[in-house]
């Protein structure tokens, strides 16, 4: 038997101390602890990574203080366009949708497109109409709005310039895109990842996420990894597989990979953000080049850590 482990994000950006009060840290950590949990307890139980990493996101997904489900930024014209990406690494199989609208839980119709169609990854009007035919839940626009969301795109809006919810500097601000990543007792991993994307995209604008190998990626031969940051930059980088790569033909470990790829890839071209990672021996790895993550891990020794700032 494999020690699981855990990982969670929810989101990275210009996260600094002075910027939070304590009720809100509070408020996130405690968020961050409630995802670890739904995740932990199916990993205890001996569940599998990918039914936990779907509960954790699924957590997330419900929090309004993160970008992603319920809380997702608002795009230009005013609407909530949702990706999402899951992938077990056990079986290669994987599943996403992006530009979705009014789905509760963009994760698990993620799943719902692995688990029950041919294809990988279905995008808006299919992906709605594949929702509505599974009987996804669904709510009404209000489930998610939030007022700071809202001022966030009123801060951009005019600015032709999309934004990391994280770098929209308004006291009280939300952060976030969220993710998780696991292996279980079995040693078989995958990955999770859901967000709302950038204030202020454009109409159909789609990031990383929801594309696997670039911000979602797993494979039992190397690791599981979720990303968060600014998506164009992940995208053009391929940031999740790259690191799996570097585990594969060149043996580095896996915080070595991440840490290659946060540094000396992203870093240099003006990539801001972080990523997730477990392999397959049950190690994890946080690794991120802004001033902070959300972020949270637990492994099967009962080891846990929440935590915001680079500390
Ligand atoms: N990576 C996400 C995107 O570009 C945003 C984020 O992680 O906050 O859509």
């Amino acid at each position: 038997m494999i020690p699981f482990s855990l990982a969670i994000h929810g989101g990275a950006g210009t996260i600094l101390p002075e910027l939070l009060t304590p009720e809100l840290e509070a408020r996130y950590l405690a968020a961050l602890e409630a995802a670890l949990e739904a995740g932990g307890l199916i990993l205890k139980a001996n569940g599998t990574a990918l039914d936990a990493v779907e509960a954790a996101v699924r957590s997330l997904e419900d929090e309004p203080l993160f970008n992603a489900g319920r809380g997702s930024v608002f795009a230009n014209d005013g609407s909530q366009e949702m990706d999402a990406s899951i992938m077990d690494g056990h079986s290669g199989r994987a599943g996403a949708v992006s530009a979705i609208r009014n789905i509760r839980n963009p994760i698990s119709l993620a799943r719902a497109v692995m688990e029950k169609t041919e294809h990988v990854y279905l995008t808006g009007k299919g992906a709605m109409d594949f929702a509505r035919s599974i009987d996804a839940p669904m709510e009404e626009d209000a489930y998610f709005y939030t007022e700071h969301r809202y001022q966030q795109l009123m801060e951009v809006r005019d600015t032709n310039q999309t934004a990391m919810d994280h770098n929209i500097i308004i006291p009280d601000k939300k952060f976030g895109t969220v993710g998780a990543v696991a292996c279980d007792s079995n040693g078989h991993v995958a990955a999770a990842t859901s967000t709302g994307g950038m204030t202020n995209k454009r109409w159909g604008r789609v990031g990383d996420s929801p594309v696997i190998g670039a911000g979602t990626y797993a494979n039992d031969r190397t690791c599981a990894i979720s990303c968060t940051g600014h998506g164009e930059y992940f995208l053009r980088t391929v940031v999740a597989y790259d690191i799996s790569c570097l585990m594969e033909y060149k043996n580095l470990t896996l915080q070595q990979a991440m840490e290659e790829v946060a540094f000396n890839k992203l870093q240099p071209v003006g990539g801001e953000g972080g990523m997730i990672g477990v392999d397959a021996k049950g190690n994890s790895a946080l690794v991120f080049n802004s001033a902070g993550m959300y972020r949270g891990s637990l492994t099967a020794n009962g080891d846990k850590m929440t935590a915001i700032y680079r500390i």
